[in-house]
């Protein structure tokens, strides 16, 4: 495909962000191209159209800014998954660990329904300690299908088990 190119370029490495060691993949300045934004989008929108899917899940934050347009595309509900004590209703949580310590995804009781196919989108996969959280989120509601896609991933990385178990697919593959 033709756009991954350009879609790869767009992205921005920051060496040793956001500390010392880290080489972090800034799709910023990936948003300041309307043309490429509009690509990825497209690709996701696509690739998922009529199969079914009645909930994109986005990870919070960047999976918010690239979630609710491939919702809207394939003609889906967009649910956010927020970190700890920023959503209002009653939630269920699923804790993870980082490198350094834990956090924790809500997501509104009701958002989603048992038999629903919901798509969960962030930006990038690391470890896919995140993904993973989003997806034992999902787990316990019996959910018929699920799928999980970034604009790239590191592949260096293992990821972990329940991300291969999933279908996962990503847009860029980075050194
Ligand atoms: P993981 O849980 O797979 O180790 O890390 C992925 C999560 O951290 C995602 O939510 C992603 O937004 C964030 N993340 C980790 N490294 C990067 C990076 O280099 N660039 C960006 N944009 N996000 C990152």
């Amino acid at each position: 495909d033709p756009r991954l190119q350009a879609i790869s370029a767009a992205i921005r490495v920051v060496p040793h962000f956001p500390k010392p060691g880290i080489m972090f993949n800034d799709i910023t300045t990936l948003l300041l191209r309307p043309k490429v934004f509009k690509d990825v989008v497209e690709i996701f929108v696509d690739r998922y159209r009529d199969m079914g899917i009645s909930a994109v899940a986005g990870i919070e934050a960047r999976g918010f800014i690239f979630g609710p347009s491939i919702a809207l595309g394939i003609g889906a509900k967009f649910i956010p998954l927020r970190k700890p004590k920023k959503l209002p209703g009653e939630v269920i949580s699923e804790a993870y660990v980082l490198e350094y310590g834990t956090d924790c995804l809500e997501m509104h009781v009701g958002a989603v329904h048992p038999g629903e196919r919901v798509l969960v989108i962030d930006d990038l996969v690391a470890t896919g300690g995140t993904l993973c959280a989003a997806i034992r989120l999902l787990g316990p509601m019996q959910i018929e299908w699920k799928a999980c896609l970034c604009t790239c991933r590191v592949p260096s990385l293992e990821l972990q088990n329940q991300v291969n178990l999933c279908q996962y697919s990503a847009v860029r593959s980075l050194q």
